[in-house]
Order: structure tokens, then sequence, then C-alpha cells
């Protein structure tokens, strides 16, 4: 009988090895570490998870392509950008995950998106394995022509690594709607197949209704589930949100529909704070029509709205937080602030985008902590209800779909909180959301040999 504190040993000795392994590639150890912290006492319960290898498997991708994007500028010049697949883990169905164009992408970046996204993806039941990907590609401040090369050239080398049994990409920071459709277009012509093989198409030719809203629509569901679970509810509630980009918008529309007000938005310049609440039509027009920034929503807005260039949005007094940017944007400094403030909730819509000692502060001061695994799976949770759809060659109703979306947050919620408490940590939903996800893909790993 193995105890926990032996587990522990060997947990944080393949720790070391996975350090030693991946240098220089520091989010991808801060995923891998919070994951290895928590499942102790899923190990020491059940031996057999830690023999065949089956974490340091785990801790491996399946398969990581790097390549060359090359592309020409509208004046002719030519830029190299890199491209990154990597398909991590496929236990539980095709690599499923998004693509994210950033200049901050890097293979470290790329791994710890694609390691969070196997535990999310299983915690979704929906049959997805977990990949990511992405190039570090600016699509801001380029023209719709500029972008259409890039994702051409992108294409043209991905698409000898994916396909809708294999691996089906999405969007992510700075891949919408617009680029998917091109990289679709080349896909499709480069195979001369029309399949399921990236989700977020547009309406009309493929895409799910309610997928553009899922990920910050769920977001919103599982904090009101965390709520709800302590006798609360969000009705006359007031929220931070950070970003301004697709997860944060339908975020804020989705806290309107339940009777809360978000009174924050922002971008890498700022932040602009609006005490009447934001007015979704105008953001939505600045930042989907116009692609513009935040600061021109304080300037158009009027005398209720104002922009703070450089600051945090996490110094405006709420009782719910909702991270919806990027990686490590709430630091344990912003975690005291909200903390002192009041907060009730925090709900990551972005991956990872709490630093580790900003969850510790929030646990500790015993605050409702979603993290992002758990938190903002549906987004991808309706990618796979596309896909789906796709397959069956019919399109549902965007009520339909939201109903499906709305049992998958409430599911997903009640699994991570009981299994929280079977585990001996009631209310940690960090532990919950890791055990309940990896008992599934270990399961799977298991039943299917040493691959
Ligand atoms: N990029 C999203 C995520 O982080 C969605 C992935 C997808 O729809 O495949 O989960």
């Amino acid at each position: 009988m193995t105890t926990r504190s032996e587990t522990k040993t060997t947990l944080a000795q393949l720790l070391t090895e996975i350090e030693d392994r991946n240098p220089a590639q520091p989010e991808f150890l801060q995923a891998v570490h919070e994951v290895l912290e928590t499942l102790a006492p899923v190990i020491a319960a059940r031996p057999e998870y830690a023999e065949p290898g089956l974490i340091e498997r785990l801790c491996e991708p399946e398969r990581q392509v790097m390549f060359r994007v090359p592309w020409q500028d509208d004046r002719g010049r030519v830029h190299v950008n890199r491209g990154f697949r990597v398909e991590f883990n496929s236990a539980l169905g095709p690599y499923k995950g998004g693509l994210r164009f950033h200049p901050s992408v890097n293979l470290g970046v790329i791994k710890f998106l694609g390691f969070e996204q196997i535990f999310k993806n299983a915690l979704t039941g929906l049959g997805i394995g977990g990949g990511k990907g992405g190039s570090d590609f600016q699509p801001h401040g380029r023209s719709d022509a500029e972008v259409m090369r890039f994702c051409q050239s992108f294409m043209t080398e991905l698409y000898r690594h994916i396909g809708e049994h294999t691996d089906v990409p999405a969007g992510d920071i700075g891949v919408g709607g617009r680029e998917i459709g091109y990289l679709f277009g080349q896909y499709r012509r480069i195979t001369n197949r029309w399949e399921s093989v990236l989700t977020g198409k547009g309406q009309g030719w493929g895409g799910s209704l309610i997928r553009p809203e899922a990920t910050g629509y769920g977001n919103v569901l599982f904090a009101a589930a965390m709520l709800r679970q302590r006798g609360e509810d969000l009705e006359g509630r007031t929220a931070v949100v950070s970003g301004s980009g697709n997860v944060a918008i339908y975020t804020i529309e989705k806290l309107a529909a339940l009777g809360a007000n978000a009174v924050t938005c922002s971008d890498s310049s700022g932040y602009v704070v609006d005490e009447k609440g934001i007015d979704l039509d105008l953001l939505k027009q600045i930042k989907e029509v116009e692609r513009g920034r935040v600061d021109t929503y304080a300037e158009r807005r009027g005398a209720s709205a104002r922009f703070v260039p450089g600051g945090r949005v996490w110094e405006v007094p709420a009782d719910i937080a909702l991270p919806s940017a990027t990686q490590n944007e709430l630091n344990s400094d912003d975690a005291a602030t909200l903390i002192g403030n009041g907060v009730k909730v925090v709900s990551e819509g972005a991956n990872m985008p709490t630093t580790p000692d900003a969850v510790d502060l929030f646990q500790q001061a015993g605050i409702a902590f979603g993290p992002g695994k758990a938190a903002n799976a549906g987004g991808v949770a309706v990618s796979a209800l596309e896909m789906a759809q796709n397959h069956a060659r019919t399109s549902w109703t965007a009520d339909r779909v939201e109903e499906e979306l709305t049992h998958i947050m409430n599911d997903i919620h009640t699994t991570c909180h009981e299994t929280a408490e079977r585990y001996g940590a009631p209310g940690d939903y960090v532990t919950g959301a890791n055990i309940a996800g990896f008992e599934r893909v270990a399961d799977a790993m298991l039943a299917q040999g040493v691959i």
C-alpha cells in the first residue's frame, strides 16, 4: 500500500524530471505543477495510476509539430513566422483545441495550453482529446488580405497533420471567425474535402449557433453554480471582467442576462470602468466591427466611463471577478486587492489567468475559485457539439445548443464539487477539476495499454 507522503515524494521527483526535460518553458511547467500537486490523494487511493509510466506519458505530448510560415505583406515584403501544433493526448477522442495567433506564442505556451486542454476536454464528457496550436503572428493591425495570406500559408503545412478524426483546431486569442474562414477554405482547397476539421466556422456554412458566445456564457453559468452551492445568486452583483475579446464580450452579455452588472473591460493598453455598466452594443461595435481598442469605448460612451491607461481592472471593487484576457494576468497583489474589496467569486474565462500564489490567497480566504479547465470549458464543449452537428449534416437551434451548454456546465460543476469532497478537499474546485479530468483520461490510457 502506497502512503500519501510516498506518493507526494514520487510526484515531486517526477516534477523535477519534467523540469529538467523542459527548460525555458515556464508556463508549461506552471500548468504541470498545478495539476501534479493536487493528484497525491487519487494516486495514493489508486496506485495503478502511478505504475505504467502513466504520469510521465501524460506530461509528454504524443506529437509536436513546428513549421515555417512565410507570407507576403501588402507591400510585397516577406515575413517568416513560426507555426505550432501540439497533439497532446488522444485517449478520449481526436485532439481538440484552439489556435492562438499572438507575438507571445512559443512552444512552451502552446504546451501549457495543450496540457490544460486535456483535462478541460475530459471534463466536458464529450469524447475529445487535447491539443493546441498557433503562431507568433500578430493579426492586429494587418489587413484582411494579409491575414488571409498568412492563414493560407499556415494551413498549407498544418493540413497534413489534422483531420476530422485526427485533430480538430478552433479559435483562441487572435483567431476568430475571419481566420477560421480563411483556414477552412485553404484546407478544403488542398484536400478536396469538406469535413469538420475546424470549429468556430461561420453560421450558414457549418458553424454552430452559440459557439461565439459559449466560453463567456459558460463561465458565467459556472460562477452562478458556485454561488448557488453557497445559497447565493448573481442578481444585483457587480462584476469586474478583464479583456475585450470574444470571451469577455459574451461574459458581459450573460452577466446582464442573469441580473448582474459588469463594470469593466480591458486590453493591453489599460482598462475602462463604466459605473453604469458596460454598454455591450458600443463594445461590440468597437471590437467586432471596427477591430478597435477600449480607449475608444471611453471616448464615445460619455460621462459614466473612464479609461485608465496601464491600470488593472482588479482595483475596481466588485463581488465577482472574471479574468477573461490571458495567462498570469491576476497576481497575488491583485488577489489581495480583490479580497480586501470583498470579492465572493473568481472564475477563470481565460486559460490560467491567475498566478498560483493568487489562487492560494483566494482559497485561504474561502472565496469560491473556478479554475479555467472547468469554468471555461463551455467553448470547447460547444465546439464538440459543432462537430456532432456537422457529422449529422444538421444544425440545431440556438435554444437547443444553449440548453446543452447549461447542462454541461452544471454537470462539470457538480463533478468538480463532488470529486473535491470525495478526496477530502471540500469546496476546492482546483483539486476537483484536476482529479476528475485526470481520472477520465487515466482510465482510458490504462485500458489502451502502453502507447
Ligand atoms: N481555445 C478554446 C479553449 O481554450 C476553445 C477550443 C476549441 O473550441 O476547440 O478551450
